[in-house]
């Protein structure tokens, strides 16, 4: 696997892009099996400003996304949490991240990790063709995903496009942010399944009450 660096700089980085609403044990999870299974150099969190296809209006504000995914990813050296999209105006459009992104790391190839539920939806992205051009994709499965949907999804891709989109299994993501919000609001534990940090940031804001 090629995890070479040149001139001190990773060759592949990962952009690890979600919601984040809360970070648990099954994004970290998903993130370092990429690393490994990549040879990523290192994995960047982006949390999503305003996520493009949301309708739940409840989603916790920005900084509170963004404070939990650093106090989570603090102790990988492999890993660092990036505020751009939470400090761009607008939607979350991962075409302007990615371009960003191609920008500020020129010479490497860039792998946006995602969760392939949102994967799936790729076809409706904003300029998912450019997309392709910039980056790979890596769609995390949950157990019991059928991956015979995402085929079917983005039947309407070139061979040479779809060659852009990898799967990685990953049965840590039985842990969901939605399972977690509802587990806080109906008083149930939530301890092992998202960093203690993370537990006691939630406790102390008073989230998802
Ligand atoms: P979502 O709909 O909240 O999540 C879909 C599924 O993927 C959920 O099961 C979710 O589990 C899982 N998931 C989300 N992020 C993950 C990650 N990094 N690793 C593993 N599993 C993950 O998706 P979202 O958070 O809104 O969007 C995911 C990413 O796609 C974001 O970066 C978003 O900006 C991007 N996106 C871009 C466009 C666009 O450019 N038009 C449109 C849609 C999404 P949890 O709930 O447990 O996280």
């Amino acid at each position: 696997m090629d995890k070479a660096t040149s001139k001190g700089r990773t060759k592949r980085i990962g952009l690890m892009g979600g919601t984040f609403d809360p970070i648990h044990h099954g994004h970290l999870v998903a993130a370092e099996e990429a690393r490994f299974e990549f040879g990523l150099g290192k994995v960047i969190f982006i949390p999503a400003g305003i996520p493009p296809h949301k309708t739940r209006k409840d989603i916790s504000l920005p900084a509170h996304r963004l404070e939990m995914t650093g106090r989570a990813v603090a102790s990988n050296p492999f890993f660092t949490v990036s505020d751009l999209e939470i400090k761009r105006e607008g939607r979350s459009y991962t075409i302007d991240t990615v371009q960003e992104m191609r920008r500020l790391f020129p010479g490497n190839d860039l792998f946006f990790i995602t969760g392939a539920d949102a994967v799936l939806e790729i076809l409706t992205w904003r300029n998912v063709i450019g997309l392709l051009e910039i980056c790979s994709f890596i769609a995390a499965t949950r157990p019991g995903f059928k991956l015979e949907s995402l085929n079917k999804s983005l039947s309407h891709l070139s061979h040479q496009q779809l060659s852009k989109i990898k799967t990685l299994e990953v049965p840590a993501l039985a842990i969901s942010s939605t399972d977690i919000r509802k587990r806080v609001q109906e008083g149930r534990p939530v301890k092992y399944l998202l960093p203690e940090k993370v537990e006691e940031y939630i406790y102390l804001n008073r989230l998802y009450k």
